[in-house]
């Protein structure tokens, strides 16, 4: 064994008196830069081992007391207390060490995989919005396979262990280097991680445990669900390969506008047109509704501008069965464009009647004044 004289705590570059989470940082951070596995520097096996060597130490407080009052000598380098890691325990405490955390997919191998998400768009009217419907979806899935039962394997035989990694999905290399044995770990070759090999695949889905099938389904829409809610059915997405889970599906709900109410939400509005005499005189009006329609009285000398707000009247609240929000009607009076002679007479009539006089009469008006003066 190569004999090192460096210091230790020069070698993990902490002061003498740094703390025990200092000396832990300082390795992970070394080890990450000199790990055999993860360096092409030709002194990386030599460092790391000094780095581990001294980390073994300093990270012992009653071994760094013996290394501070007695140098190498004090801690018996060598072969006692260092076998591959000195103090680690099994695998997944290494990588713990170098990376703090479990190797990336790690805690998914030996496992079938889950199946995809799958979305479905499905288009209702806005009564249907409004009362809550129950609608029929086909769509085309992956399902278990039949012929297997979703396992992949030809009838008769079974998915075997993987002989390669035991059926842990992991295979862990081990190297002699100077330091000792060096353990890493990869998804298995064989069986892609998956733990099992199927060495006679099913013939109808060759292996993948999962066929193309049409589905259908009956989604339950609630009263009062709005354009872009997305409804979850859970597992009935696609089926996982050879056996996993089955994703869920999300039905994404599209409503279609209604010809005149605007929806924001659980209001409703309506914009309502009067004529001139219904807005004077007063009138029973039909308006529509999120059930339909509704009569709503006008009382006379009604203004335009004004909003008349029917409770209750508006589109149902999704979580609260029974309550509905607010229609509300802003009122608009259409002014005519277009006089019949006795609609005219009847009008300037009208106005002289209010005290207006001439001005009544359009060539009296403004542009016949201006008219006048240019003249
Ligand atoms: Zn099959």
């Amino acid at each position: 064994m190569a004999t090192t004289q460096r210091d230790y705590y020069e070698i993990l570059g902490v002061s003498r008196d740094a703390s025990d989470d200092d000396i832990k940082k300082a390795f992970r951070r070394l080890a990450q830069q000199w790990h055999p596995d993860v360096s092409t520097d030709s002194a990386a096996d030599a460092r790391f081992k000094e780095i581990n060597e001294a980390y073994q130490v300093l990270s012992d407080p009653q071994r760094r007391q013996a290394y501070d009052l007695f140098g190498r000598a004090g801690v018996g380098t060598g072969a006692e207390g260092f076998g591959p890691f000195g103090g680690f325990q099994g695998f997944g405490d290494i990588f713990d060490a170098f990376f703090g955390a479990s190797a990336p997919g790690a805690a998914r191998r030996g496992r079938p995989p889950v199946g995809a998400d799958l979305r479905y768009d499905l288009r209702i009217t806005f009564d249907e919005a409004m009362q809550g419907t129950e609608k029929e979806i086909e769509f085309t899935s992956l399902v278990r396979c039949e012929t297997c039962t979703g396992s992949g394997a030809e009838a008769g035989s079974a998915p075997v262990t993987c002989p390669q990694c035991g059926g842990s999905g992991e295979v862990r290399a081990v190297r002699q280097t100077m330091l000792g044995q060096m353990v890493t770990a990869a998804a298995c070759p064989r069986c892609a991680g998956q733990g099992r090999i199927i060495e006679r695949p099913c013939p109808t889905c060759r292996g993948d445990g999962r066929q193309e099938r049409k589905r259908r389904l009956r989604v339950a829409v609630p009263a009062g669900i709005d354009e872009g809610h997305q409804i979850r059915l859970s597992g009935e997405g696609e089926a996982g390969a050879r056996g996993g889970p089955f994703g869920n599906l999300y039905v994404v709900v599209h409503v279609a506008a209604h010809p005149s109410l605007r929806r924001d939400g659980t209001e409703l509005f309506y914009r309502l047109e009067l004529s001139l005499a219904q807005a004077a005189l007063g009138a029973t009006v039909t308006v529509p509704s999120a059930e339909g329609e509704e009569k709503v009285e006008i009382r006379a000398g009604t203004q335009p501008g004004t909003e008349i707000r029917l409770r209750g009247k508006g589109a149902p609240y999704l979580r609260r069965s029974g309550s509905r929000g607010d229609l509300h009607v802003l009122v608009d009076v259409r002014v005519p464009t277009r006089l019949s002679k006795r609609q005219r007479e009847l009008l300037e009539a009208f106005a002289a009647e209010s005290g207006e006089g001439d001005e009544a009469r359009p060539d009296a008006g403004l542009l016949g004044k201006v008219r006048g003066r240019r003249r």
